[in-house]
């Protein structure tokens, strides 16, 4: 019967070799000088270089700087490119380590390199190719920003969603801090949008929908937000306003909504109206109860008539009796 072969200390490594040839993983050794002294073809093919040529690590890098070949170089200057990598590689004082580290080249892939230092001060450097896992990881992140932006934006019309807009509503409301930090508040809900539907379709409904909030979106200041809270009704958060400033602002919205022009349709553009209510917000509000004013000043618009602004009465004796936040 045979013995089974036992583990010995590896004195010939002539396999290690054999391997290291095969392959794309990356087999570089440096001396104390940083010269190049053995290369595995890969290491080889990565910089560009061939048996018998005198390299060192700053050769090296020059070369991939002049050539655009190798480890991509996003400095404009090799030398604090190197400067900077020898800090790492051979740390003063000097003693032996090993660090791990990704690179990235020029031709798109990425490689995970292991870096050791010998107490002789040379560096053997090896490196395996992870450039499928980074594109997954890059596929990743893409569908995460992805997601991130349909769970915030509202599908229709590319405006921010109920969702967002309720939550940047909140928001704005926490960091009202100060007595004279103005804050006003616009619910708008557009004017007999079903007969809209009713005379041309649903999807022209939903050209309206988009054509407005395109309308609202470019009449406003980026600081603002134009949000669709749901069927035909939209919120408009302006920081920094009164409520009269806020209303000169959606009496301007309102005189110059564009009509919607409609294909094969009889009349040929569509003309749209809106009514809106508007309420100044006070520190230390909660959302509801700042919609539910901007709610009843809308349902007093909609009562006298429709197609005009109306400020929420509570604010405007707010105003009249001078009252204040306390923080
Ligand atoms: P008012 O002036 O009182 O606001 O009347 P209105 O017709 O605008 O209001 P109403 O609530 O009676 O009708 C709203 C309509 O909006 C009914 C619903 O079918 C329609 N609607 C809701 N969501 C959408 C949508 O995403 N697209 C389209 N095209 N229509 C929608
Ligand atoms: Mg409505
Ligand atoms: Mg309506």
């Amino acid at each position: 019967m045979h013995s089974a072969p036992r583990i010995a200390p590896l004195c010939d490594s002539s396999a290690l070799l054999d391997a290291w040839s095969i392959g794309s993983a990356l087999v570089g050794i440096y001396d104390e000088r940083d010269n190049l002294r053995h290369a595995n073809d890969a290491f080889l093919r990565a910089f560009n270089l061939t048996i018998g040529d005198v390299a060192s690590f700053d050769s090296i890098i020059h070369a991939c700087f002049r050539d655009k070949i190798g480890v991509r170089i996003d400095s404009d200057d090799p030398e604090s490119f190197i400067a900077d990598a020898q800090v790492r590689r051979r740390p003063s004082p000097s003693v032996a380590r090993q660090r791990s580290f990704p690179i990235d080249f020029v031709d798109g892939t990425w490689f995970w390199c292991t870096e050791t230092l010998l107490p002789s001060g040379w560096i053997v450097l090896t490196g395996a190719d992870i450039t499928s896992l980074k594109q997954a990881e890059r596929e990743l992140a893409a569908a995460r920003d992805s997601a991130l932006m349909l769970s915030r934006v509202d599908e229709l019309t590319g405006v921010p969603n109920r969702r967002f807009a309720l939550s940047k509503l909140a928001s704005v409301l926490n960091s009202l801090d100060s007595a004279e930090a103005d804050f006003s508040v616009a619910l708008l809900d557009l004017d007999h949008f079903k007969s809209i539907n009713d005379t041309f379709g649903h999807e022209t409904g939903d050209l309206v929908l988009r054509h407005f909030a395109k309308h609202c979106v470019s009449s406003v200041r980026s600081l603002d937000l134009v949000g669709r809270l749901g069927g035909e009704e939209f919120v408009i958060l302006l920081p920094g306003l009164n409520s009269e400033q806020a209303k000169a602002v959606l009496d301007r919205i309102l005189a110059t909504v564009p009509p919607v022009p409609v294909k094969d349709c009889q009349p040929a553009t569509i003309s749209v109206a809106f009514s809106a209510g508007v309420t100044q917000a006070a520190c230390n509000e909660r959302p509801e109860e700042v919609l539910a004013r901007a709610d009843k000043a809308l349902y007093a618009a909609k009562h006298a008539g429709r197609n005009r602004v109306e400020i929420d009465v509570d604010v405007r004796e707010r105003h009249e009796s001078g009252n204040s936040c306390v923080v």
